[in-house]
This record gives C-alpha cells, sequence and structure tokens, in this order.
C-alpha cells in the first residue's frame, strides 16, 4: 500500500517514516531527501534545486513529479511505500491520483504552527545516519554522540533556518487546504495529532493503516 505523509516542515513525518517504515517494511521515500541529494550533486541543475531549497521554495511540479513518477513505476502496486514531502501542491496530488492506480492512504499530521518554528529552529542531524534530533524535543542521550550509531558529527539542514522556515510553512499553508479539500472527497484521509509523542504518534498511524 502507499501511505503519503502530509504535513507543514518539523512536524514529524521524516521521524514516523523511519519508525513506520522499519514496521511495515516499507519504502521510505522522501523528496526532499531525494532533492538534497541532486543539490549536492554539483551540477548545474543540482546548484539551481540548492537554491530554491535554502530559499524555502517549493522545487517546480514538474521536476518533482517526474522524480516520483520513476521511482513508483519502478516499485510494484503491492509494496508498500511511504512518501514523506509529496504532493506538495494540488497539481502534485492530480498528478499523484492520476499515475497511482491502486489504493492509498493519507495522513496528515495536524500541529500548531509556532510550536513547528521551535522544533525545526532545534533541529541538528547525525551526518553518518541521518537520525534526527532536537535540542528541545530529542536530544541525543549522551551530549555530542549520535544514539543511533555512535557519530559525534552532526550538521542541521540549510533549509531549516528562521527565514527559510517561513518561506516553507507559508508554502505549505498556500496549498495544504487545497490538497485536504481533494483526498476528503477520496475518502482516504486521516488526521494525527502530530503534537503528541513520537510512540503515540506512530501507534495512531499504525492503527489507520490497519483499518484502511
Ligand atoms: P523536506 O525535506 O520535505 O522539508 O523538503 C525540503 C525542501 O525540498 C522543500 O522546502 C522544497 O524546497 C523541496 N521539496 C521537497 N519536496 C517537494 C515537493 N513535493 N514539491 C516541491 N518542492 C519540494
Amino acid at each position: 500500500m502507499l501511505i503519503i505523509f502530509l504535513g507543514p516542515p518539523g512536524s514529524g513525518k521524516g521521524t514516523q517514516a523511519k519508525i513506520i517504515s522499519a514496521s511495515l517494511h516499507s519504502k521510505h521515500i522522501s523528496t526532499g531527501d531525494m532533492l538534497r541529494e541532486v543539490a549536492g550533486s554539483g551540477t548545474s541543475l543540482g546548484n539551481l534545486i540548492a537554491e530554491i531549497m535554502s530559499s524555502g521554495k517549493l522545487v517546480t511540479d514538474d521536476l518533482v513529479n517526474q522524480i516520483v513518477q520513476e521511482i513508483l513505476g519502478k516499485a510494484e502496486n503491492s509494496a508498500n511505500i511511504i512518501l514523506d514531502g509529496y504532493p506538495r501542491t494540488l497539481e502534485q496530488a492530480v498528478f499523484l491520483d492520476d499515475i497511482y492506480t491502486a489504493k492509498y492512504l493519507v495522513i496528515n499530521f495536524q500541529i500548531d504552527i509556532d510550536k513547528l518554528k521551535q522544533r525545526v529552529s532545534r533541529r541538528f542531524i547525525c551526518k553518518a545516519c541521518g537520525e534526527i534530533y532536537n535540542n528541545a524535543l530529542a536530544p541525543t542521550k549522551i551530549d555530542g554522540v549520535c544514539d543511533k550509531c555512535g557519530s559525534t558529527e552532526f550538521i542541521s539542514r540549510a533549509d531549516d533556518n528562521e527565514n527559510a522556515l517561513i518561506t516553507r510553512v507559508e508554502a505549505y499553508q498556500q496549498q495544504i487546504a487545497k490538497i485536504l479539500k481533494f483526498y476528503q472527497a477520496r475518502n482516504n484521509l486521516y488526521n494525527v495529532n502530530a503534537d503528541d509523542t513520537v510512540e503515540n504518534v506512530a501507534k495512531h498511524i499504525l492503527e489507520a493503516v490497519k483499518n484502511h
């Protein structure tokens, strides 16, 4: 089954995608991660994408649609896939609905925007394994050491700075109502309170998947 994670930046989609994909043995596809890879490639397209991403704006629908179509084309319709960070516009949602003919479920991460700002501006990521931490909400157990792999090198994301965050949240708010309406009409939308413990959010998502 395809599971779509919708939610503003910092709402916990990436963290939950890792937990749920491990639990359901599904593939985790993050368009943000894929675009960051292209952005770091040093090509002219990569440099253009890096510039757009660091400003907090959205990359064009055509480019992201093409990336997603390619990945889904390679996967079986019966495969478990978590799509994290896509769709982000109504056009992307319509595109996906056209190319993906099997059943899919949409999980909407609901959270207060002010809380988000706090989460994202304090986020840091293990350079070696990509585990996500947060100084306020989810610090490492031992200061400066990754719980998962023991690395002591961390990075923050270029698009996590305050200005870019505001732009990203605005981009999200501009589009989300239309996307939610689209999925409400298809009866495949499930709302999750993302302002809860990581364990509880994961529990609710797994319940939704089971009931779908
Ligand atoms: P994320 O890691 O999902 O927060 O994405 C980081 C950045 O990548 C976003 O702020 C956008 O610039 C870009 N991006 C990721 N997914 C999409 C998408 N579906 N459509 C357009 N831009 C995207």
